[in-house]
């Protein structure tokens, strides 16, 4: 049942060349949106993984102008193929809060949230949260970006889940990773809706365990 559920979200997902620049397979999740199954069965799998983990938070990058620009940067290198259903299972320990991040990952993080039963943090671009802020630098294909957080939004010692809905070359969950434990945080693992495999994204977390739903060879 879950691998057909899987199959389903994957088929929903489409590609589409050469956006938002020459040489970029965007992976377009917006079709998958539309689909009321498939959405609703997305959020369901990520649910049934993380609930009764003591979650409290979760956290995401809420930013839809900055997206294109991000992607634009961080994506030179051209994926062939199409997504594909994926079997990866990563341990999941005890999970204190949830995490995600970018534009498209707070259309996942606040029904995940909700669901959970775990509080929402948003992490954004600079200048856009009104209150006092925790920065983060990160590096992209040419020159860099930040990402802030609310000072208070995230306490110490709470066990983070970070979600977003792509894992390209990993350069966005990584820095959440590092904001999250510069506030003290534990990051238990990360999720995402797609994993782009050939970036090899997954090294750049370390040892965090990534947890996806498809993979897009
Ligand atoms: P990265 O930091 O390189 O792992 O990039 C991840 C972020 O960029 C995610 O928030 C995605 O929304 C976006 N992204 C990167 N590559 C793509 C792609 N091929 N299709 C859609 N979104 C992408």
């Amino acid at each position: 049942d879950k691998d057909r559920r899987i199959a389903t979200i994957a088929s929903t997902i489409r590609v589409i060349p050469d956006f938002p620049k020459p040489g970029i397979l965007f992976q377009d999740i917006t079709t998958l949106l539309l689909d009321v199954k498939a959405f609703k069965d997305t959020i369901d799998l990520f649910v049934e993984r993380y609930k009764d983990k003591d979650i409290s938070v979760v956290a995401d990058w809420l930013d839809i102008s900055g997206s294109d620009d991000i992607l634009l940067k961080r994506n030179p290198v051209f994926i062939a193929g199409y997504p594909v259903p994926t079997a990866l299972t990563s341990p999941c320990l005890g999970v204190a809060f949830a995490f995600s991040i970018e534009a498209r990952g707070f259309i996942f993080g606040p029904p995940i949230a909700l669901a959970i039963g775990a509080k929402f943090v948003p992490i954004r671009k600079p200048k856009k949260l009104p209150g006092e802020v925790i920065s983060e630098e990160y590096s992209l294909e040419y020159g860099s970006d930040i990402m802030e957080m609310h000072i208070g939004a995230v306490q110490p010692r709470e066990r983070a889940l970070v979600i977003d809905d792509l894992i390209a070359t990993g350069g966005t969950l990584a820095a959440a990773i590092r904001l999250l434990e510069r506030v003290g945080a534990e990051v238990v693992e990360c999720a995402c809706v797609i994993e782009l495999p050939e970036l090899q994204g997954r090294k750049r977390l370390g040892d965090k365990p990534l947890f996806i739903l498809v993979s897009a060879v």
